[in-house]
């Protein structure tokens, strides 16, 4: 692009690619930012999904979750949600730094990256891996190990079955087909109990994912498993 000679690479919108002189690290216009939703303090303690009031969402409060709690900045609506098609559809794996860049901030407002002695990104199948070139999760897993200075374990868990549309399925019926969707490779397994592991992904759904992939952890010598996303659905 002419303007990278120009204006430092820092000052062009992550979103929009407009140009906005001082944005620095930002990374977002504020035209852009304007037009992503944040979850809000009022949300869920242990799923983080958006709540009218209380400490819990209906669904944490009947049942048992495999993680401890699970953050998100912003709502699965507007930008929010068009940055996570285009990181995982229109193939713009560069999005993945800005993007972290706006997990990493949330996640150190509330001081919760000192504990986390590993980051596991929730694998993608084999065949759409072949088919995208990268796992969005991963690419944001390494950018948040970078900045934190923990190492990712990327290799760890694999993804038994390129699980489909899940969209489609009620929350039981997709609880149900990720059971056992994951693996643990148990050449990894640790010689010391590791105090808390944050899983990555871009997107908390029902969280059914992210249960499924702690639950592969909780046999291991785990004490805690915390979860980050860049969104969540309300
Ligand atoms: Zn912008
Ligand atoms: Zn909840």
């Amino acid at each position: 692009m002419w303007s990278d000679w120009i204006y430092p690479e820092t000052d062009i919108c992550f979103a929009c690619g407009e140009v906005v002189e001082g944005l620095g690290r930002a990374r977002f216009c504020p035209s852009c930012r304007s037009k992503l939703s944040p979850v809000g303090e009022i949300c869920c303690q242990r799923c983080g999904k958006p709540i009218a009031d209380g400490e819990l969402c209906d669904w944490c409060r009947k049942f048992e979750r495999g993680f401890s709690q699970a953050f998100a900045p912003y709502r699965y609506e507007g930008l929010a949600r068009e940055l996570i098609l285009r990181l995982k559809y229109k193939n713009q794996p560069e999005l993945a730094r800005a993007m972290a860049g706006e997990m990493a901030r949330f996640f150190e407002e509330r001081k919760e990256e000192r504990m986390i002695e590993l980051i596991v990104p929730v694998p993608i199948h084999r065949s759409r891996y072949r088919e995208r070139g990268y796992n969005q999760a991963g690419l944001l897993a390494h950018a948040l190990g970078k900045r934190w200075g923990i190492p990712v374990a990327e290799d760890w868990l694999t993804r038994k079955e390129a699980t489909r549309a899940l969209k489609e399925l009620t929350a039981a019926e997709r609880k149900q087909s990720l059971r056992h969707a994951f693996q643990l490779d148990e050449r990894f397994e640790p010689t010391r109990t590791i105090s808390r592991i944050l899983l990555i992904d871009d997107v908390l759904t029902t969280g059914a994912t992210a249960e499924s992939c702690s639950s592969e952890f909780l046999n291991w010598k785990t004490e805690e498993i915390k979860v980050l996303t860049f969104a969540t659905r309300g």
